[in-house]
């Protein structure tokens, strides 16, 4: 098997003249966590939604768990392992906890409630899923609470287990602690320091101490392309990335 379970080759993607990535080779090693950082507009979102289809690029392929999945529409890249946080607004806000996860898991075998398919049998099981996730994340005790009704904390740890229950080998996180108090983000740090030992992680995150901290690659984007790689002791040791955040190359 491949060492790495996620490859992009030349991958670009242009809003007419603009290109909002240029051609980005990127290699991402099972088993890892990879953040991906760099200064607004450097293009990590832009590149998050290439890889998991709500884009098209314009140019490039993306290898995935050795498949070309370039063209391959999103739900199936969630069926093929990929799985993407989803954002406290796709929360279902006056249901629970255990609700949101057991309708996350159910998306995922792609069965709605009213499915004359969807049998006791169904509910069980992803009422298992909802109860096995809420263990991981550590939500046991407002597991019956509304989800909104959460601290913002809560709600963004529920979001990585709204992605979790489609079974992922890999976990794309779009800035988990976006809006987190300092109290929070070392129970999403610790998280997903978890969640990398059973799965490959790729992180966008702007919160440079979790980076350091649990990161074992860090791609550095800039002006859509691929400043340097390296581990953390490499990365925050260059010059060029400092130049970068600081606007001066
Ligand atoms: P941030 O850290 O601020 O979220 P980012 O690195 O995620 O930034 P992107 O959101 O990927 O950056 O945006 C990359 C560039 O592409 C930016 O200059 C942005 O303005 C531009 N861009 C994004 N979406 C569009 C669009 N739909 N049309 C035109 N330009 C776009």
């Amino acid at each position: 098997m491949n060492d790495y379970i996620l490859e992009t080759e030349g991958l670009g993607l242009r809003y007419g003249a603009f290109a909002a990535l240029g051609s980005v080779d990127l290699k991402i090693r099972r088993g890892s966590i990879h953040t991906v950082i760099g200064p607004n507009g450097a293009g990590k979102t832009t590149l998050f939604h290439c890889l998991t289809g709500e884009r098209k690029p314009s140019s490039g392929n993306i290898q995935f768990a050795g498949t070309n999945i370039t063209s391959q529409a999103a739900h199936k890249r969630v069926a093929a392992g990929m799985s993407r946080s989803f954002q406290i607004t796709s929360l279902f806000q006056n249901l629970s906890v255990h609700e949101n996860l057991r309708l996350a898991a159910q998306g995922r075998d792609g069965l709605g409630a009213l499915s004359f398919w969807y049998s006791d049998q169904h509910r069980r099981e992803h009422s298992d899923k909802a109860d096995e996730v809420i263990e991981r994340i550590k939500l046991g005790a407002v597991a019956d609470t509304c989800a909104g009704e959460l601290s913002h904390g809560q709600q963004r740890v529920l979001e990585v287990g709204m992605a979790l229950c489609s079974n992922p080998q890999m976990l794309l996180l779009d800035e988990p602690t976006s809006g987190m108090g300092v109290d929070d983000i070392p129970v999403m740090t610790q998280l997903i320091a978890e969640l990398g030992r059973d799965h490959t992680v790729m992180l966008i995150e702007h919160n440079m101490r979790l980076v350091m901290s649990i990161s074992d690659r860090i791609t550095v984007m800039h002006q859509g392309n691929i400043l340097i790689e390296g581990d953390p002791d490499e990365v925050s040791g260059d010059k060029r990335v400092k130049k970068a955040y600081l606007g001066e190359s």
